[in-house]
């Protein structure tokens, strides 16, 4: 006997489950206020889970219907086009790929941060924290009595064993110790501005090539991740 392909089985088990919601939301014990139909009603959203899961494994190859309010919907899993989706599928092996690297889409000035952004996003991967911050130009209103414009930027920052680098359109930025609240701000310095005995406290080597263009840097930990505590 020939095994289904992978994607008959999901038609298969997708029709059923239509079957089975179909079942639940007909039934005449849902007309009346009693706990059968508290029951069914809660079997009807796990069934609605199952859908988005099932779901999750279509690629809405078969093409699409429209609805009659013009939407334009999966043949197979009923999809709607264009709809948010509340779950991501992820492949186990290999490289997971989640959104595109998005830039800014509007030439306007939004009127506040919230309004600006395309996309706030974080992951928490294996213990490391990714966050990206997609921002339009908008107004800030940082300093009270002042009106700013800020750019449209491309904010994205790594959380790693209690380091944070970030990465803005100008600026790459490692945070060793974070700074708390009420505490006097870390001083700040170009390198050539150091004397000698402060930069001897400094492990850091600054990287460059023949034709002595800076290429890198690297810091070496002051405590070890792995030997600490
Ligand atoms: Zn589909």
């Amino acid at each position: 006997m020939k095994r289904p392909s992978a994607k008959a089985r999901l038609q298969s088990d997708l029709r059923q489950l239509f079957r089975s919601m179909d079942f639940v939301s007909r039934h005449p014990a849902l007309k009346r206020d009693t706990k059968e139909a508290r029951q069914l009603a809660a079997v009807y959203q796990q069934l609605g889970q199952a859908w988005e899961f099932l779901a999750l494994q279509c690629n809405h190859h078969a093409g699409w219907r429209k609805t009659r309010q013009g939407k334009r919907v999966c043949k197979i899993c009923g999809t709607v086009q264009g709809a948010p989706e509340p779950w991501l599928l992820l492949p186990r092996e290999g490289t997971k790929t989640i959104g595109r690297r998005s830039i800014p889409n509007s030439k306007r000035i939004f009127k506040n941060r919230k309004a600006a952004t395309i996309v706030n996003d974080t992951v928490d991967f294996h213990g490391a924290r990714l966050n990206v911050e997609m921002l339009n130009r908008h107004r800030s209103r940082f300093f009270r009595d002042r009106d700013w414009t800020i750019a449209a930027d491309r904010l994205v920052s790594l959380k790693e064993g209690g380091i944070e680098c970030r990465f803005d359109d100008h600026l790459i930025s490692i945070k060793l110790k974070k700074h708390k609240r009420g505490e006097q701000p870390p001083y700040g310095a170009f390198v050539w501005e150091l004397p000698r005995k402060l930069l001897k406290n400094f492990p850091v080597l600054l990287e460059y090539d023949k034709r002595r263009r800076f290429v890198g840097l690297t810091i070496f930990r002051p405590v070890p991740i792995n030997k600490k505590g």
